[in-house]
């Protein structure tokens, strides 16, 4: 089910290109939004009378500013803080913040893009944003880290607000970042204000549940699409990549399903682990000693194979959860999966399947869960921390995964009946597109 471009919003799309140069990461995040909206722009014309693309298209407000800090050393290190204000017809701007030495405006926008749809499934009101810095929290002392977070709210404090901007964690941005910035926020301007940002700390703020959020509902997710092929989780082969927060908590609900999971990754290599994912294990190597995978697999004994470099997507799989970054899984490595016999690729990530390897996919009958669908529930899940802040109340983690659960079957249905009534029975891709424009366009209108 190959896609190109509408004709109608050809122009737009170059002149898009045009003024966004040199963020191809955008590019991509574009280009794989309009070419599914056709089918919706030929029944609703009114939504290309109104303008509505080159309104989307563009982000509300883009920040761009200086993060000086200082190192152990006492020597002044300066790097470059992003908060990109994409859309707000549908509530306050929310999404994460990415701290990684890749991140650039266009990661940003190409992020910050894909909020705003994702969002949109999630039915609880949320705009669309993203932020974060090209800081490499990697090797740092715990001291670095605050006086670095200190300083990145020092100047984004300005912006935020509960009821305007709602700022998360992402790639390098968990739970101590999270506490270090709230910190920050609460100091400079006099208000203990619990919703300005999510994924705070249970005791302080936070939802029971944020944490598991992501990688729970990409599980949950995955299990849907299987379910629609009469198939189910347990006792099948999962692989997954990375061995973030999104990683750890799929891998945890993949073995509550029953499922049999083998392969963790990060940037230098992977583990295949025959007994499957020792989870007790790789949280001590991950989120206590803040090592890698490579440490994991030199501790767990003789069923653990570490492989430098190489693609974790060689290992045969009925079930792929891309749980890293962008553009992680190829066109080799769609096809090596196929061969393998694949049944559904769920992204945990953002963006990890490249175009043409989702064509790959979708061509050999694979299911196929885009990000902004599979990945909701972390967003949604930082939605209904809002809900309980708004109300100062603290929800039991019972209460949260059911909600979760509840979100993750919508958006799934809501996904794949859109893709049938429009004509692409099975295409998640342009279900998911076309139910979060949609939503997002009548508001605008509105
Ligand atoms: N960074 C997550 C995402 O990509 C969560 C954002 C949030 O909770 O605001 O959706």
């Amino acid at each position: 089910s190959a896609r190109s471009m509408p004709s109608v919003l050809e122009p737009l799309y170059t002149e898009a290109l045009r003024r966004n140069p040199g963020e191809p990461e955008f590019h991509q995040a574009l280009g794989e939004v309009l070419e599914s909206l056709g089918p919706v722009l030929a029944a609703r014309p009114e939504l290309l009378e109104a303008r509505v693309l080159e309104r989307i298209v563009e982000p509300e407000r883009q920040i761009i500013f200086r993060v000086p800090w200082q190192d152990d050393f006492g020597a002044t290190r300066v790097n470059r803080g992003f908060r990109v204000e994409f859309n707000s017809a549908l509530g306050p701007y929310k999404g994460g913040l990415r701290f990684h030495p890749s991140v650039d405006l266009g990661i940003v926008k190409f992020l910050g893009f894909e909020q705003i749809f994702k969002n949109a499934l999630t039915g609880l009101g949320i705009g669309g944003g993203k932020g974060g810095s090209d800081f490499d929290p990697r090797g740092r002392s715990d001291a670095e880290v605050m006086r670095f977070c200190q300083s990145f709210m020092t100047e984004l404090h300005r912006h935020l607000g509960e009821h305007t901007d709602v700022p998360a964690g992402d790639i390098g941005v968990g739970g101590r970042e999270i506490g270090y910035l709230f910190g920050q926020y609460r100091r400079i301007t006099n208000r203990w204000e619990a919703g300005v940002l999510t994924g705070k700390g249970v005791g302080w703020g936070g939802s029971p549940g944020r944490t598991e959020a992501t990688g729970y509902g990409n599980v949950l997710f995955a299990a849907e699409m299987l379910k629609r092929r009469g198939e189910g989780l347990e006792g099948r082969q999962v692989v997954v990549s990375g061995s973030g927060n999104v990683a750890v908590h799929s891998i945890e609900k993949a073995q509550a399903l029953g499922a049999h999971v083998v392969t963790v990754s990060d940037s230098a290599g992977y583990v295949v682990d025959e007994k499957g994912i020792d989870l007790e294990l790789l949280k001590q190597v991950k989120e206590i000693e803040r090592g890698r995978v490579g440490d994991y697999a030199e501790r767990r004994g003789t069923s653990a194979r570490y492989v430098r470099g190489g693609s974790v997507w060689d290992v045969p799989a009925d079930v792929a959860l891309p749980s890293a970054t962008q553009n992680e899984l190829d066109a080799d490595a769609a096809r090596t999966l196929v061969r393998n016999g694949v049944k559904a690729v769920s992204e945990g990530a953002n963006m990890p399947t490249t175009p043409e390897a989702v064509r790959i996919l979708r061509a050999a009958g694979v299911s196929f869960g885009p990000g902004k669908a599979a990945n909701a529930g972390g967003v949604a899940t930082s939605a209904l921390e809002m809900q309980q802040n708004a109300g100062r109340v603290r929800w039991e983690f019972a209460e949260v995964e059911e909600r979760l659960a509840a979100v993750m079957r919508d958006i799934h249905d809501t996904a794949y009946e859109t893709a049938e009534r429009y004509g692409a029975p099975g295409d998640y891709v342009v279900g998911a597109n076309i139910a979060g424009f949609e939503r997002v366009a009548d508001a605008m209108i509105a």
